[in-house]
């Protein structure tokens, strides 16, 4: 039924807008008359809830019995729908306890952006998605894992319009939360104060701004405006989605790069593993300079929360947090830049909402439940193996030997694909794992299931299931 849905909004709405905004949205469940939904951004979610949730429900009405809402939610980053499609780089904002919930506070940034996000306006072409007044170079600190980058974001902010820097585009790669739409808003806000002509987008809302320029018939000046910039900033490239966008893509793209003007991107993996996108784009974004954001050390990660407390005493004189704290926040959150975000907020709120000083004690109190989820969504290769053995009979044992018959290999495969899909495993370490195998081995597993999933459906919901299991 939600396979007819979503057939009946395509063929209403047109293969373009369709893909803009439905490619990836999920049923989850229909549960007490209330449709869930899952979405990978929250922009997409305001979007869905604003634009189309009349036409939804009236669709889920028709189609399912004693159907009354709709619910959306924002999918979980860590957990992929489908293997290489485009993974959500914004849903994990951390914990949302703002450190400014006391009277004086001001509005929490997020809320200001979403209430800009939801009155973009169509007339004014060079209107970018808004900046972040907290990401600018002065605040960004260097660290080994991204020193590469840093100095090639100043190169470009510091260019002159007309005068290609000697990559170009530039595009900046890493997993979420590594600073790439920190960079890229510190390159539009320099460049800006230099009176160029900048616009800074995210693919969504470049998506969101073409759509909207061809209903309105707006589409020239829209792309009038683009062509006449000095320097185009693309955010979460892996969101660009639909034919006919990613076409115009291509052609801004091409004639900013042949006339001179700098191009930006970032996006949570390298354009050649961007499957949903047309190769051209692919082709024209890998030829130029690609970089890629690392995690940060432990000595980068220490500076960082450093700089976070010290910006919070902006607003807090009276903060206090020793070192002790400072290495204990450092060597405990380890995942990225995001998290350490996360993990100041907490402590100061913490701080505030209670009067307790900031110990390290309190900090174990205070993220406990943070770094306990992180702890229990890690998946093992362990759980993997067990749980696949379990579901088609076949012993350990079985699994990791060289048997060939094919109530082994399957299972070995699809383990395999999970490993790789579900777990931050190399090739090589997963094929050590699998018996010793050569990880050209693993990675003919993980084609193969990838293959397999995207012709058979009902192989895609075994898949899923296992996932579920697995990822509890
Ligand atoms: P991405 O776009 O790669 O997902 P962001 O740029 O949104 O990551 O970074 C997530 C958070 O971590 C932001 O608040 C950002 O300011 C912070 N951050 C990441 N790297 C650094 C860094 N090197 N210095 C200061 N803050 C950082
Ligand atoms: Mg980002």
């Amino acid at each position: 039924e939600w396979d007819r849905i979503k057939k009946r909004l395509r063929a209403e709405l047109g293969e373009d807008v369709f893909n803009s905004w439905f490619a990836r949205v999920d049923l989850e469940s229909i549960a007490d008359g209330a449709a869930h939904l899952s979405v990978p951004t929250r922009f997409l979610k305001n979007w869905l809830q604003n634009r189309y949730r009349d036409r939804l429900l009236a669709l889920f009405k028709e189609e399912f019995e004693g159907a009354r809402q709709i619910e959306f939610t924002v999918r979980s980053a860590i957990r992929p729908r489908t293997p290489g499609a485009a993974v959500g780089a914004e849903p994990y904002d951390g914990p949302t306890l703002d450190p400014r919930p006391v009277a004086q506070a001001p509005q929490p940034l997020k809320v200001q952006r979403e209430a800009v996000f939801a009155e973009v306006r169509t007339d004014d072409a060079l209107y970018g998605s808004p900046l972040d007044p907290r990401y600018s170079f002065d605040t960004f600190v260097e660290g080994r894992s991204n020193s590469l980058a840093l100095a090639a974001a100043r190169r470009v902010a510091d260019s002159r319009p007309g005068e290609a820097v000697g990559f170009n585009p530039l595009y900046l790669h890493a997993a979420v939360g590594l600073g790439k739409t920190h960079l890229l808003q510190a390159i539009a806000r320099a460049a800006k104060e230099q009176g160029r002509r900048v616009l800074y987008l995210t693919a969504e809302h470049f998506m969101y701004r073409f759509v909207a320029a061809l209903k309105s018939q707006t589409a020239i000046a829209f792309k009038d405006g683009l062509r006449g910039i000095d320097l185009l900033l693309i955010d979460d490239m892996q969101f660009l989605q639909g034919k006919q966008v990613q076409q115009e893509f291509c052609h801004t793209l091409n004639s900013l790069i042949d006339g001179a003007r700098q191009v930006v991107v970032a996006g949570d993996r390298p354009p050649v593993e961007l499957e949903t996108l047309d190769e051209r784009v692919r082709s024209r974004l890998g030829g130029g300079l690609l970089i890629e954001l690392h995690a940060p050390d432990l000595d980068l990660r220490r500076r960082i929360v450093s700089g976070r407390i010290a910006a919070a005493r902006r607003s807090y004189a009276a903060l206090a947090v020793s070192d002790a704290v400072i290495d204990y926040v450092a060597e405990n959150v380890t995942s990225s830049g995001r998290d350490l975000d996360g993990a100041v907020n907490r402590l100061v709120a913490h701080n505030q909402l209670t009067g307790e000083p900031i110990s390290v004690e309190m900090a174990e109190t205070a993220l406990r439940d943070l770094l306990r989820v992180r702890e229990a969504k890690r998946v093992k290769i362990e759980d993997i193996q067990r749980i696949v053995c379990k579901q088609y009979n076949v012993s350990k044992a079985d699994l990791l030997s060289s048997r060939r018959t094919r109530t082994v290999v399957r299972p070995r495969q699809i383990a395999m694909y999970l490993s790789k899909t579900l777990t931050p495993r190399s090739l090589p370490e997963i094929g050590r794992r699998f018996g010793n195998r050569d990880h050209t081995t693993v990675l003919h597993a993980v084609r193969k299931i990838e293959d397999m999933i995207k012709t058979d459906r009902a192989f895609q919901d075994e898949v899923d299931g296992l996932k579920r299991q697995i990822d509890l």
